[in-house]
């Protein structure tokens, strides 16, 4: 029985797990199946405040789980496979842990970009392949990139990558995009974006120093090419981490959480989410660790207010 548990070690989860264990809140932090959440694939972060110089990803998701520790939060690997929240305390079923209970939980379990699945795709994330264009546009200065989709992601990214690169080429599997219009229009209007639409993406090309190209296939003549470039990013959307939830909590029409504006507060007392699992917007780290402040602040509040069980008999 847990006063606070922590679903996910990202930089959402482990700030949250800093503040309530510097509050003495013992929480218990569940890793799930990627510790250290998605910073721990990439290598240079560049725009994190405090690291003048960068520091890599695993490095900075090592610090902060180290700093939680030093406050007496207790981490266990696992992977939630399910909640119920129909009553108190709180019950989860951890794979390799077995049941484990709270008088309070935050989620904050992140969001997956979706992968095209081609080739060499996966292999060459932080060589070239990205699923952020904030995070890594800065890589590309007077670079050609390639960006894959057609929704508005992929336009906004599209432009953003814009002041980095060379040239910027949209490929898209269809000849129309689902991207709004005013979107649309924005990138057509920008000198620095080429389309190549209509091509169904096959094949991540890379060398020994990372990516050179996208090799297509042209839906209307069946030719394959490859489109050179340094850089490939994919904006083709994210999943948020929530199936394990089931329909309990309210979500939106993709299923990211939603939280009562400005604060972490669920649809349900006591349940607390922080990082890109309730953020569509900016999925930036430093966003994610400070809605982990905010769910642990909250997540205190919480338990000082409403905690029914006492602790001294079971910490
Ligand atoms: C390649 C790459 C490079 C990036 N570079 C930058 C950058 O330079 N700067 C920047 O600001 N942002 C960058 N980002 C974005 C940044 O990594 C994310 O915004 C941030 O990690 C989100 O933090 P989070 O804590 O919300 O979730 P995540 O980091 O996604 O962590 C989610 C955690 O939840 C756990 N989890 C998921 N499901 C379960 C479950 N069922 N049970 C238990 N645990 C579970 C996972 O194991 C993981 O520990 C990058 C992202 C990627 C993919």
């Amino acid at each position: 029985m847990y006063k606070a548990i922590i679903i996910g070690t990202g930089p959402a989860g482990l700030t949250a797990a800093i503040y309530l264990a510097r509050a003495n809140m013992k929480p218990l932090v569940i890793e799930g199946p990627e510790p250290g959440g998605q910073l721990t694939t990439t290598t240079e972060v560049e725009n994190f405040p405090g690291f003048p110089e960068g520091i890599m990803g695993p490095d900075l998701m090592a610090n902060m789980r180290k700093q939680a520790e030093r406050f007496g939060a207790e981490f266990r690997t696992g992977w939630v496979n399910s909640v119920d929240t129909s009553k108190r305390p709180f019950t989860l079923q951890v794979e390799g842990q077995g049941e484990l209970q709270a008088e309070a939980l935050i989620i904050s379990t992140g969001a997956s970009a979706k992968y095209l699945g081609i080739p060499n795709e996966r292999e060459n994330v932080g060589r070239g392949v990205s699923t952020c264009a904030t995070c890594d546009g800065f890589f590309f200065r007077g670079k050609k990139i390639i960006v894959v989709g057609g929704g508005d992601s992929a336009m906004e990214e599209a432009n953003f990558l814009t002041r980095f690169a060379s040239e910027v080429v949209l490929v898209h599997r269809r000849q129309e995009m689902r991207a709004s219009k005013i979107m649309q229009d924005r990138a057509r209007e920008n000198s620095k974006v080429t389309w190549s639409l209509n091509r169904t993406p096959l094949e991540v090309v890379a060398g020994p120093m990372g990516v050179t190209g996208l090799k297509v296939r042209n839906n209307e003549s069946g030719q394959e090419e490859v489109i050179e470039a340094s850089g490939v990013f994919i904006a083709i959307g994210h999943t948020p981490n929530t199936k394990f939830l089931g329909r309990q909590l309210e979500v939106d029409e993709t299923g990211y959480l939603i939280t009562k504006p400005g604060t972490s507060e669920t649809s349900i007392p006591g349940i607390f989410a922080c990082g890109d699992v309730q953020d569509t917007k900016y999925r930036q780290a430093i966003t994610a660790a400070g809605s982990g402040c905010m769910a642990a602040l909250d997540c205190e509040k919480y338990l000082e207010g409403h905690a029914v069980h006492d602790w001294s008999q079971s910490l």
